[in-house]
Order: C-alpha cells, then structure tokens, then sequence
C-alpha cells in the first residue's frame, strides 16, 4: 500500500473509484463474511465457485450486481486466472477473509500485479483499517488515490443491514473457461501462477478444532462453569449439536482453553447463526466479537447480566447443572 503523500493534507480519494466483491463459493453456499465483503464493495460482486447460481439469493437486499461464474471445483489458482480479466477494471477488489477468499486473494493479487492487503475492517475513501496483534490492534492506512488493490475483509467486523425495497439484482452469466473473461479488460500481469491445487477429499469440518469464525452453530463457555472438565463436557455436547465451542477470556486466561478458542475483541471475532452461552455474563469485550446472531440462548444465575438482556432465550439457572441436562438428554436420544 502506498502512503499519502507527506505535507499534512489529506488525499482525496477519486469519486470513480470502482470497486467489486469476489465471493469462492461451494456447493450453493455463501461463505462467512461474503455479505459484509460484498457490501463494503457497494453491491457488485463476482460468484465464482460451484452452485453459484443457488447462492445468489443469499445476496438480496445487499447487492446491485451479481456476476455469476459456474467453475465447478475448488481450483483457486485458474479461478485467479479467469478472474483476472473479469475484474481487472475495478481499482479495489474485496474478498472476505474465510479460508476459501484467503487462499483466492493473493493469487489474484499476483494474477493482477497489485498489492495485498489482509484483514481489513474497513475500506474507506482514503484510509484502509487492518486488525494485527491478533486483533488487540487497529492499523489505519492512507492509501494513495490511485492504489490499486485487492483485499480481505473480516467475517463479523461490519454490520449489514439488508434493504428490503431494493430491487432484485442485476444478474450476468458468465462462461467460465481458461482464457475467457470480459473483453478489452487485461490483468495487468502476465506472471499468473501456474500452480494449482488438486481437490482429493473434502472432510467434515471437526467441531473441536474449526476455525470459530466459520461455525454457524457456536457454544460459549465462561466463568460460570465450574472446571477444566466442564470444557471437555461441553466441547462433546457441541459436538453433538453440530456446534463448535467457545469461551471468554476469563477461561483461556485460566489455561482451561488455548487462545484460538477465545471469543472476542481481543480473540476471534465469530458470527454464528446460533450462539449459546453458558454462565457468561456478556462483558461488551465478548459480545463485541459475536457478530449478529439470529438467535442467542444464554444460560445463567443472574437473569440481569447483559448477556440475559441480549437473548432471545434466557435460562436462570445453574450453567452446570444444565450442561449435564442437555448431555444426558442428547444421550437418550443418541442411545439405539
Ligand atoms: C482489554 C481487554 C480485552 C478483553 N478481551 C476479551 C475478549 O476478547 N473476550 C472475552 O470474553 N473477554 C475479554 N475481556 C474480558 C472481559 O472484560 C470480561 O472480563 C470477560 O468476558 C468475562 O468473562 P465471563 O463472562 O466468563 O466471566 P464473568 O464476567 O465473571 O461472568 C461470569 C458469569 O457467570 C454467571 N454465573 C456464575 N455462576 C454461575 C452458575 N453456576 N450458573 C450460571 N451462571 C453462573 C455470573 O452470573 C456471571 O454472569 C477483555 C478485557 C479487557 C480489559
């Protein structure tokens, strides 16, 4: 990225500044942070994946333009290829940060000949803002008014709100194939690399250790756990639900959990579908970091802690004593 220039005055960024999403998608599926990618690009956005068209809907009410581009299986480094042509035209082209957009990103970087900026919250006129330290820092970056970029935004840094009078987007197919693309519109490298990688097998995601920013079901745990056991239980009772599992700061500083486990600020921001919380009491530096849940049951002795205000189901009663329940029930079910 190219600072502004010294002497105090701020740059100006050009009104035309064009800008365009690009979403890897799989099997007919969004994944997380394509919406607030898409959005901080301002409703234009490329599909490019497998079920592209299956989607697209996911995308009402947030884009204007959608580019869709049936390419079958994972396969970034010709997707990087192909893509270079479609978006070479728009100065900044956004990927969310899932694993997919961070594998896609610096290939399409290199395809392009721009520069790479990762994990960015914010893309503004004249100013780019990155988490670092493991997000206990912001970095804000001016970015020269005729910078050309491609970046990775976070999951769950940005609020959306989707607009129920918009129109329904414009929709283009797009043949995808090696060397096809929007005519007149050259990356501007010819160094395109030619590796690739090959799809063997695609595994179950494994609750206990998949990154918590792309669980859709999510179980946190926190002080009102009693023990270290409490976590073994509730990683297996997350396990059951199809949820991956979560705590606050109070437990990994405990050691009770790694770091990579903490939900927040200052650990992994998350945007669950659900999140369920047992004996947190919902500090503004953990639920900063949750993302906008659709539905959030919290567990807890104390019906007035923030967490009980912000649930949709809230339970008094012990965390402990409601972990067992739940365990004991799944067993039943589980049982032949
Ligand atoms: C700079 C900074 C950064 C931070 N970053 C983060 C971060 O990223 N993530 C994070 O989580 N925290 C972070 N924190 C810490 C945060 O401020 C809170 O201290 C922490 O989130 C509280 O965790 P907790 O809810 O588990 O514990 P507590 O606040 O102690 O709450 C425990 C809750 O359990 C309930 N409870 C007690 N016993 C029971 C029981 N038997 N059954 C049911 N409920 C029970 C209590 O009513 C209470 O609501 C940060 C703090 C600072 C200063």
């Amino acid at each position: 990225m190219t600072p502004a220039a010294a002497g105090g005055q701020p740059e100006v960024r050009h009104p035309e500044v064009k800008r365009c999403a690009v979403v890897p998608v799989r099997d007919g599926v969004l994944p997380s942070g394509a919406i607030e990618a898409v959005a901080e690009a301002h409703g234009d956005v490329v599909l490019i994946g497998s079920g592209v068209a299956d989607a697209a809907p996911g995308l009402t009410g947030i884009a204007h333009n959608v580019i869709l581009c049936e390419a079958g299986d994972y396969s970034v480094g010709a997707w990087a290829k192909f893509l270079g042509h479609v978006v070479a035209n728009f100065d900044l082209v956004i990927l969310p940060a899932s694993p997919d957009g961070r594998d896609l990103a610096p290939r399409l970087a290199a395809v392009l000949g721009r520069d790479l900026v990762a994990s960015t919250i914010l893309v503004g006129a004249d100013t780019i803002e990155t988490i670092a330290h493991g997000g206990r820092a912001i970095q804000v970056h001016p970015v020269m008014v005729d910078a050309r970029l491609v970046v990775t935004f976070q999951p769950g840094t940005r609020r959306v709100e989707t607009d129920p009078d918009m129109d329904d987007p414009t929709i283009v197919e797009l043949h995808y194939g090696p060397g096809l693309g929007v005519a007149g519109s050259e990356p501007r490298s010819q160094q395109a690399p030619t590796a690739d990688v090959r799809v063997e097998r695609v595994l179950p995601p494994d609750v206990s250790t998949m990154d918590l920013s792309e669980a859709p079901r999510l179980l946190g745990g926190g002080a009102g756990l009693d023990s270290a056991e409490r976590f073994e239980q509730l990683s297996d009772v997350a396990g059951s639900l199809d949820a991956a599992m979560g705590a606050t700061r109070v437990i990994t500083d405990r050691a009770w959990l790694g770091h990579d486990r903490q939900i927040g600020t200052t650990g992994v921001v998350v945007d669950p579908e659900l999140y369920i919380a047992f004996g947190i009491s919902g500090a503004v530096q953990h639920t900063a970091g949750l993302g906008n849940p659709e539905h959030i049951i919290s567990v807890n002795t104390d019906e007035h802690c923030p967490m009980m205000e912000m649930a949709d189901l809230a339970i008094v009663s012990d965390a402990n004593a409601t972990l067992d329940a739940l365990q004991g029930l799944i067993s039943e079910r589980l049982e032949p």
